[in-house]
């Protein structure tokens, strides 16, 4: 049949738009690849989405009852009203906090299913994980206020995983343990003072549900109040036990050298992708893939072992506990099936693309989730037994080293591109690197030798090219002497572009090269996956009460140049609620309300001392970063 016009324009703006698609030399190659084979890829799912409904985009589509769906004319010709009255402030306000409670509510999910086998370890039900970091356990029971004299460790463990099984539905108005002991006394004033200081992780996330629900919240300052509300809980609570109780079991991340990007994967190995977030799983494959059973099964079949290697977040996880090579971030994942060379995609949950399924059909790739709660029609469903957990795991290994003797060696492209990275500084590991104390970044901030310190999160999406904006920021920050930390998808593209290695040092400006190369550290740090930005609240609340201000007066900003998440939309509320500026590089679905724009860029600096801002150009976004950063110094009467 004759090719339609159409479709010979969108083949012409195909090829255009692939040599931008990214600037990971691994990705032109295997988009190349997966068009000659048929195959589709977000990117290409996003150029036939062009273009994108208007409506959606300024986020004036209101479904929220079935009079609807109701939109507003964003040009004031037709409805300012959906058939309640809502207005484009309260459908906007509305929507973006529906967005933030399913983010806080992924994030604390999460928690929950870690705090739950943290429990089955107290109860001995959970007998394949053990508590690997004694000395962090009576940190935070300590930080709780958990007596720990004379206590046994499981004494310790059975008080605190009380205190944590309470945070998510507490049935009292006080503030969430958890944040009340790590939380900066200034800011847990504030949030008190305000009304948004967070009672319980469910209950902060149903009561957005419920304000959401016609006919409840129609103001959008009251609407975004108890967004900030669900935020914090979920910085301060969700995340963080996510990440304390990560630690606990799995060990505190340290400095280790690991491997990034496609190349790491290995034409005479069986390859298994550990996809999703939570190291539960994750963290039992990489072991059982060690052990000789599985070893000689992989040789039976005519491979050389067994390769696991990351991807997003889960693949972090793996990645700074056991130095697991990291395939790559978000848009990699269909990529990695497109190389022919996966016997088996194994995820747990949150970023998996549904798409998985259909590009693995193209190949020998199997798909295997292995939680009740992501299930993808076409994949292999092998429910994972936290209470058998490395006989489970291995039986979902098992599927993945049988299916090596359908790959086909012909249709099998590895591109060779990989990089050295040094990932897993922890807060512990940056304390360590400093000598035991913050003193030294205290001096360096104040003498101006480090001029502030800049946090870079989030994932990639195919309205950017590909890791660029996370590369151009961090080298604008860098350059300028600002310390990047970060993590999720951000962290694994620095891995892959190279900053991540000491010598990367030779690109930051002369005063944080000169602490760099004393401390031997690159000049951006690996902090963990997407729920270790609680990592980076407890710095810069240590850093805060260190030097004796608010978390607002800190030289620090955020930034999430390449976010798509909803998950993202509930951290950047949670740090600017904890009183910093917050870059979004692209653009959430509000500008169809002046004043949803307003609060989130103007008036919430006046409220909790920090705000949102939208820069699309990273350069230009670092430029606006550095700046409020000098006039932070300033204020605090430190030189320029
Ligand atoms: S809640 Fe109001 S604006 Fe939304 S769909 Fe229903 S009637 Fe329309
Ligand atoms: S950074 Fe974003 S895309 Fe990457 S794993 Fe986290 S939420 Fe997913």
């Amino acid at each position: 049949m004759e090719e339609r016009v159409y479709e010979r324009i969108l083949r012409a703006t195909k090829r255009e738009f692939y040599e931008q698609a990214s600037i990971d030399p691994t990705v032109l190659p295997l988009l190349e690849k997966a068009d000659r084979e048929g195959v589709e890829t977000a990117w290409h799912r996003y150029l036939k989405q062009q273009p994108q409904c208007g409506f959606g985009l300024l986020g004036v589509c209101c479904r929220n009852c079935n009079m609807g769906p109701c939109r507003i004319d964003p040009f004031g010709y037709g409805p300012d009203k959906g058939i309640c009255g809502a207005d484009a402030d309260t459908i906007v306000a509305r929507n973006l906090m529906r967005a933030l409670a399913a983010g806080a509510a992924a994030h604390s999910d999460h928690a929950r299913d870690i705090v739950e086998v943290f429990r089955g370890i107290v109860d001995g039900w959970a007998k394949d994980y053990k508590i690997a970091d004694e000395q962090k356990l009576l940190g935070i029971a300590r930080a709780l206020g958990v007596k720990t004299d004379g206590k046994s460790i499981m004494e310790v463990a059975k008080e605190v995983v009380e205190i944590a099984e309470m945070e998510f539905g507490k049935p009292d108005n006080s503030p969430l343990r958890f944040l009340n002991a790590y939380a900066p006394e200034r800011r847990k004033e504030l949030w008190r003072k305000l009304g948004i200081t967070p009672r319980a992780i469910d209950r902060e996330v149903t009561e957005i549900m419920h304000r959401t629900h016609m006919g409840v919240d129609a103001d959008p300052l009251n609407l975004i109040a108890q967004g900030l509300r669900a935020a914090l809980a979920d910085g301060w609570s969700g995340s963080m036990m996510a990440t304390l109780f990560s630690d606990v079991m799995f060990g505190t991340p340290k400095p280790i050298k690991v491997w990034a990007n496609l190349g790491v994967l290995r034409e005479d190995s069986v390859n298994v992708m550990v996809h999703g977030h939570n190291p539960l799983l994750s963290m039992q494959i990489a072991e059982v893939a060690k052990d000789p059973e599985m070893v000689e099964l992989a040789k039976s079949v005519g491979a050389e072992g067994i390769n696991v290697v990351g991807m997003c977040c889960t693949g972090n996880e793996v990645l700074m506990r056991l130095g697991i090579p990291i395939a790559g971030n978000f848009l990699q994942q269909e990529l990695a099936i497109i190389t022919g060379a996966l016997e088996a995609v194994i995820v747990d949950y949150q970023c998996i693309m549904p798409a998985l399924v259909d590009v693995a059909s193209c190949y020998h790739t199997k798909i295997i989730t292995t939680e009740p709660k992501t299930k993808i029609p076409g994949a292999i469903h092998i429910e994972f037994d936290k209470a058998n957990a490395r006989e489970s795991a291995k039986k979902i290994l098992k599927v993945a080293v049988e299916n090596f003797k359908n790959r086909v060696k012909e249709r099998v492209f590895i591109p060779k591109e990989k990089m050295e990275a040094v990932v897993g500084f922890s807060v512990e590991a940056i304390l360590s690197a400093l000598g035991g104390s913050l003193e030294p970044l205290a001096d360096a901030l104040k003498s101006g030798k480090i001029k502030g310190i800049a946090g870079v999160v989030g994932c990639t999406n195919p309205k950017v090219r590909h890791d660029s904006s996370h590369v151009a920021i961090t080298k604008e920050l860098i350059a300028n002497d600002i310390l990047v930390v970060g993590t999720g998808c951000w962290a694994i593209a620095m891995s892959k572009h190279g900053f991540f290695k000491p010598e990367a040092a030779e690109m930051a400006g002369p005063g944080l090269r000169e602490v760099c190369k004393a401390l031997g550290i690159p000049p951006a740090l690996h902090m963990g996956s997407c729920v270790d930005c609680s990592r980076m609240l407890i710095a810069l609340a240590a850093l805060a009460d260190h030097l004796g201000v608010d978390i607002s007066d800190l030289p620090a900003a955020g930034s999430a140049p390449e976010w798509y998440s909803e998950k993202a939309v509930s951290i950047g509320s949670y740090f600017v609620a904890s009183g910093l500026l917050v870059h979004l590089g692209t653009i959430p679905q509000v500008l169809g309300s002046k004043r949803v724009v307003e609060l989130l860029t103007k008036d919430a600096e006046s409220l909790v001392g920090g705000k949102f801002f939208v820069e699309t150009d990273p350069v230009k976004a670092a430029r606006v970063m550095i700046e409020h950063i000098r006039e932070k110094r300033r204020k605090l009467g430190w030189p320029e």
